[in-house]
């Protein structure tokens, strides 16, 4: 019986990642642009998978799919101010046509307000048209000066889902943030992935909003990254973009807006999260392909094994699984060692006495634990044990987020936790932005913000802020962040 082992994963994971988006054919990083990435057919699988959950909550919740254009003219760009001061120095400009200078310039789409909003305003009439509700997932560039690093900083963001809508007044507005959690929350569960959601600080959170929301997974280094994002924006954009409808009574006013944002990073996570010393461990759920069937022919063996796996991932596909049979030429070690690296949740093996004695022999890529089934059962035992699969990489992820979180009191104690195992600290927190600042400062780590619902920021009676000694207000999380 195989081991599962984590050493890399744990003590390497930079080198690790790299390794795996290469040697297990997701990404590669190779295309001769900085931050840009070609994808590989497998990785493109994966992450279609979980485009696809994706859309269908999309579609169950009522949001209709747009595509717009990838450019935008200056002039849309500059209408809400605290937006392009957020993403001025990180855009790329489309200066000149042929060899002709541009009247306007256009820029390269960061993320899609400013594209969306000019439309919005023509389309949004009256009462009757709210809630509007849309989404697109598209490329976005975004000139990153940090570390770029394949599917969680890169230049050109290939998968890009942002929903984006428009209500009459804020609780509608707010009744939007709480679906969007529970879409999130839905996915995360589908991808097996543990996660917090943290309220931003007022100085972190999205360029022109009201309120920012982010969703938080614990990576193998014991630093975070943020995987999704909801924004409440009020009528922020609504009045840069003069997006107004008519209410019942005949007056016109400007609606609330909300979006919701993930991306490729959600395989990023999915990848890092799961994954061991020999590979990456993929959920049942997204695996593009489920069982991997080995067929183990002998020298002199009357029976044919081949027919035999064939037959049983028949069977199998029939019951709705994707399956494949490993038929090349090759030691079966070898095959094994393949299809580990690539994360195919379940292996079964079948040899000469498995034919004779009708059985088969299955592995589990998450524990590498083997046992023999009868052949009558394997459809019953492989789904019975994809289900086990999923359940046992939430819990186990689930166990790793939760030891890495730590409440204390003292800046000492939170800097000892960042000098150790890392992970995620809890301190109590004033609220004032120049104590979180400087709590930051003191920590080389960044506030994620307090939790949320916030009745779980609170901090506990009698609790105090460690900068300046006053009652504190929250529980405010700090993290190493990606
Ligand atoms: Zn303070």
């Amino acid at each position: 019986m195989g081991k599962v082992r984590r050493e890399k994963w744990s003590n390497e994971f930079s080198e690790w990642y790299n390794e795996i988006l290469e040697t297990a054919g997701i990404i590669d990083k190779r295309y001769p642009v900085k931050g840009m990435n070609v994808w590989l057919p497998y990785g493109l699988r994966i992450m279609r998978n979980i485009e696809a959950f994706i859309r269908a909550e999309m579609e169950r919740t009522g949001h209709d799919e747009v595509l717009f254009p990838a450019l935008i003219p200056e002039t849309e760009f500059q209408k809400e101010a605290e937006h392009i001061k957020g993403f001025e120095d990180e855009v790329y400009w489309v200066t000149h046509a042929g060899l002709d200078p541009l009247d306007v310039r256009l820029i390269l789409r960061p993320t899609s307000e400013t594209a969306m909003y000019s439309m919005f305003s023509l389309w949004i009439r009256s009462h009757a048209d709210l809630p509007f509700k849309v989404y697109q997932i598209v490329n976005v560039y975004r000139y990153e000066t940090k570390h770029t690093r394949p599917l969680i900083r890169v230049r050109e963001i290939s998968r890009f889902f942002e929903a984006h809508t428009a209500h009459a007044d804020f609780e509608d507005a707010e009744r939007q943030v709480k679906e969007d959690l529970e879409i999130f929350d839905r996915l995360a569960k589908f991808l097996a992935l543990p996660y917090i959601i943290s309220k931003r600080p007022e100085w972190d959170k999205f360029p022109g909003a009201y309120y920012s929301l982010g969703a938080e997974i614990m990576m193998p280094d014991g630093r975070t990254l943020q995987i999704g994002t909801m924004h409440n924006y009020r009528q922020n954009f609504a009045r840069a973009y003069d997006i107004k409808y008519e209410t019942e009574t005949g007056e016109h006013e400007y609606v609330h807006q909300t979006t919701f944002g993930m991306s490729e990073r959600l395989l990023a996570a999915v990848i890092s999260v799961h994954g061991d010393d020999n590979g990456m461990v993929l959920p049942p759920t997204i695996a593009p392909i489920q069982v991997v069937i080995v067929p183990i022919p002998k020298k002199d063996a009357s029976v044919d094994v081949f027919a035999y796996a064939r037959e049983i991932a028949e069977e199998l596909r029939k019951a709705g699984f994707r399956v494949h049979v490993d038929e090349r030429d090759i030691r079966p070690g070898r095959k094994y060692y393949d299809w580990e690296l690539r994360g195919v949740p379940l292996r079964i093996e079948v040899g000469p006495r498995d034919v004779e004695g009708r059985k088969a022999v299955i592995a589990r890529r998450d524990t590498m634990e083997k046992f023999t089934v009868e052949r009558e059962n394997v459809v019953e035992d492989v789904r019975k044990t994809l289900d086990e699969i999923h359940e046992n990489l939430y819990n186990r992820a689930k166990e790793f987020l939760e030891g890495h979180i730590k409440r204390v009191d003292t800046i000492e104690e939170a800097k000892e936790v960042f000098e150790d195992r890392r992970g995620i600290v809890e301190i109590p927190w004033c609220g004032s932005e120049e104590c979180g600042l400087k709590m930051e400062e003191e920590l080389d780590a960044k506030m994620l913000g307090v939790p949320y619902p916030e009745e779980k920021a609170k901090a506990p009676e009698g609790k105090r802020c460690p900068v300046c000694g006053r009652e504190a207000k929250f529980m405010a999380r700090f993290a190493r962040t990606y």
